[in-house]
């Protein structure tokens, strides 16, 4: 099957993961960086990164806020932290920086942006994508409540960490026939219906927490590039000028045209792995089989194949499916076989 350059686009969101490649636990242990979130704790464990944390008194901790040493990090601040990986699969920190998690540079600006777009989506009944030169195109009808939208909200519920709200996030499903979902900044989360009748609750868990952590961990700002700030301070200098209804028009186009950015390339990376390691966490910890991940991923890879024209858009330069779910399968050995 030859697929259309937009039908690419649409998969590439979630097709652009790949697992990172941690050295098996049997290795001699190398320093690893973790630049994350504190998101449970566990025993004498803090879970950053997806990864299992431990302490140990030459660590050397740096902490703010309430944060005064390990023991009482609050759940939710941001964490850099460097460690030993143990043959358990259990990072030894050595250093620990922790602070609460504020309001950034921007952050606010995406997520009205993000807002204007979600609030025109929900007005016009549709997804609505808006190319460079302007010209709209209906991307599928947007359901607000129904079956479809219910079993993806029971879902998420179970993977928000417990220091979010299950009513900060609002869940959307478009017809579309293709296999796609996205969470954005703001806490919209869209899933196409595609996707979710031709997955079971363990494989959506796995894509949801993959778009999950994308919002929980601020992907969206923190990717931006200069040029993408100077265009929100355009639109915002711009709707200034415009007047109210003008300052909404803009900032829904802004928020789409983010929203795109990300679809059509992913956040880069880095962040696709972090979005693989803290989403399979997600799962684990709502109860999920995360050892369907694996199967998962080479689903993706027979429904959209894995190389030639297919794996310029759907997989970037990023590995192919069938390297991520190696990856994965990795991932679970470290984090997920071990009691601890
Ligand atoms: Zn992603």
């Amino acid at each position: 099957m030859t697929l259309s350059r937009r039908t690419a686009i649409i998969v590439t969101l979630i097709g652009l993961v790949c697992a990172p490649n941690y050295p098996a636990a049997a290795v001699a242990p190398k320093e690893e960086k973790l630049d994350a979130y504190v998101e449970w704790r566990k025993g004498d464990l803090l879970i950053i990164d997806g990864q299992r944390v431990a302490w140990q008194s030459k660590a050397r901790f740096n902490g703010a806020g309430a944060a005064k040493d390990f023991a009482s990090v609050p759940l939710g601040y941001e964490v850099v932290a460097k460690g030993t990986r143990q043959p358990d699969g259990v990072i030894l920190a050595t250093e620990f920086q922790v602070k609460p998690n504020g309001m950034q540079a921007f952050e606010n600006d995406v997520k009205n942006a993000t807002g204007e777009m979600e609030a025109k989506w929900v007005k016009a009944g549709h997804v609505v994508e808006q190319d460079k030169d302007g010209k709209e195109a209906d991307m599928g009808t947007l359901h607000t409540s129904g079956p479809d939208v219910d079993r993806v909200r029971r879902i998420i519920t179970r993977l928000i960490p417990p220091y979010l709200k299950a009513s900060d996030f609002r869940v959307y499903v478009v017809e579309n026939k293709d296999w796609n979902a996205f969470a954005c900044a703001n806490g919209m989360i869209v899933v196409y219906d595609s996707l979710l009748h031709a997955t079971n609750d363990d494989e959506m868990a796995i894509v949801l927490g993959h778009e999950l952590t994308h919002a929980t961990h601020e992907h969206s700002r923190k990717n931006y590039s200069s040029s993408m700030k100077v265009g929100i301070l355009g639109a915002i200098a711009g709707a200034a000028l415009a007047g109210k209804s003008g300052k909404a028009a803009d900032l829904a186009a802004l928020g789409g045209a983010l929203t795109l950015s990300a679809v059509q390339n992913g956040y880069g990376r880095e962040k696709e792995d972090q979005a693989d390691r803290v989403g399979l966490r997600y799962a684990f910890e709502g109860g999920f089989d995360v050892r369907q991940g694996p199967k998962l991923w080479n689903r993706f890879a027979e429904k959209y194949g894995s190389q030639d024209a297919v794996s310029n858009f759907f997989f970037g330069d990023h590995s192919r499916a069938e390297v991520r779910a190696r990856n994965l399968t990795r991932e679970i050995a470290l984090n997920y076989s071990t009691a601890r």
